[in-house]
């Protein structure tokens, strides 16, 4: 499954067409509305997190684009709050990635930043929750 927290700006002349409805029907995705706006000038403005398998993902962020919706990825970063971390290994058995490990003989759980593919799988599986979602700026995506 791959997420992404999105920012969709619509031109005036698509604003009242159902045009993310298509994204569940056509494209397999489901999607959370955090925020939808029509700006003064009648462009709209909706923040939503979209969710699918990646082949699908991409397909329907195309599909946006061709009906001339300007598509920002929100960008995500993850970081371990050391203080939080038990080093419980409880977020190594998830990570695909191999960004979280168990180093030996210590037994320690070191977190290696430039593997991680912020999946987010490695959130909800920390017992005192020490891996944090950070928000780093938007992208524009091609
Ligand atoms: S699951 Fe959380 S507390 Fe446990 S090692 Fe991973 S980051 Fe640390
Ligand atoms: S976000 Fe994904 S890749 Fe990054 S550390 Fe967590 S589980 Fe591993």
């Amino acid at each position: 499954m791959y997420s992404r927290m999105l920012v969709l700006r619509f031109p005036k002349t698509e604003v009242e067409k159902p045009i993310v409805c298509y994204l569940a029907s056509d494209f397999d995705l489901t999607f959370n509305i955090l925020k939808a706006t029509i700006l003064p000038r009648k462009e709209g403005v909706m923040v939503l997190e979209l969710s699918g398998r990646r082949k699908d993902f991409n397909k329907g962020v195309q599909y946006l684009k061709e009906r001339g919706v300007q598509v920002q990825a929100v960008g995500q970063d993850i970081k371990r709050n050391t203080i939080k971390c038990t080093h419980c290994g409880a977020c190594t058995a998830v990570c695909p990635t191999g960004a979280l490990s168990i180093e030996r003989p210590e037994m320690t759980v070191v977190f290696n930043h430039k593997k991680c593919s912020v999946c987010e799988l490695c959130v909800p599986a920390c017992p005192p929750r020490a891996m944090e979602i950070r928000t780093t700026g938007n992208t524009i995506l091609k």
